[in-house]
């Protein structure tokens, strides 16, 4: 694992849309190919040289998981003008970057605990990229083969923290707060895609990747000079304007176009 498999996967070909999921079935974890409703079981995970098999699950049978088991997420911060104007912040003229750790991954469904430590916890509704092969100090123009496709991220915030803190890694790294999936989709172009968040079914984000100041095959190159990628890692691209909070009871879903939609459940700590 780590270098580029040339396996019969397309991934990153604009115009050969595949989606890709993991999944829970007969308490086996399962990697497959999104196909009119059912899951095409693959011979191993999409991260390596693997073949469809002859099993297939229908949809309503599984449960989905997040789609892989990022090593690291790397979140950029105020990558939308208009989300920069609304928390008063201003427009960076390189991206700024932050981490959310592997413990933070929450599965779609599931739901994102309200920590006691925070009296306002908001949802930030993101497109995100995965990575497929080991990257450092890729150019912009060789990224895509190293892009396995994209999923959408919520890059769940407990704002006073944040406000609170220099640092955000408290108020952005609590156990649940990085919900992603439910598929992986290739083949789709990253710069032109709607970007919503619905709280309890209400539109409340409704952005677009083509506001994005620094886009998604710039901002992969950018963190590949700053630290190795590796296979499965997340870069999410940041939110657009409209973040807000949630509370215990609530539903959030994220819905990216061509994607899908990733929906998750606010519980009390
Ligand atoms: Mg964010």
């Amino acid at each position: 694992m780590g270098e580029i498999v040339e396996g019969w996967f397309p991934g990153g070909n604009v115009g050969h849309v595949m989606k890709y999921a993991r999944f829970l079935i007969n308490n086996e974890i399962k990697y497959g190919i999104y196909e009119k409703d059912s899951l095409v079981e693959l011979s191993g995970s999409y991260f390596n040289s693997c073949k469809k098999t002859l099993r297939e699950y229908k949809i309503a049978d599984v449960k989905l998981l997040a789609p892989c088991l990022p090593g690291k997420i790397v979140c950029v911060g105020l990558n939308y003008i208009d989300h920069a104007e609304e928390l008063k912040l201003p427009v960076p003229d390189t991206p700024v970057l932050f981490i959310k750790p592997s413990s933070s991954v929450l599965n779609p469904e599931e739901n994102i605990v309200y920590p006691a430590m925070s009296k306002q916890l908001d949802y930030e509704a993101e497109l995100a990229v995965v990575i497929r092969a080991k990257a450092k100090n890729i150019s912009e123009e060789a990224v895509e083969k190293y892009i396995l496709g994209y999923t959408c991220f919520n890059d769940v915030t407990a704002r006073d923290i944040q406000r609170q803190d220099v640092q955000w890694t408290r108020a952005k790294s609590f156990d649940t707060f990085s919900p992603f999936g439910p598929f992986i989709v290739s083949g789709i172009n990253p710069d032109e895609l709607s970007v919503e968040a619905y709280l309890n079914g209400e539109l409340k984000q409704a952005g677009n990747t083509k506001n994005l100041i620094f886009k998604t095959r710039k901002l992969v190159s950018f963190v590949s000079r700053v630290m190795t990628l590796f296979p499965g890692d997340v870069i999410a691209t940041g939110t657009p304007r409209g973040v807000g909070p949630m509370k215990a009871g609530d539903s959030i879903e994220i819905a990216v176009e061509g994607i899908g939609r990733l929906r998750n459940y606010i519980i009390a700590e």
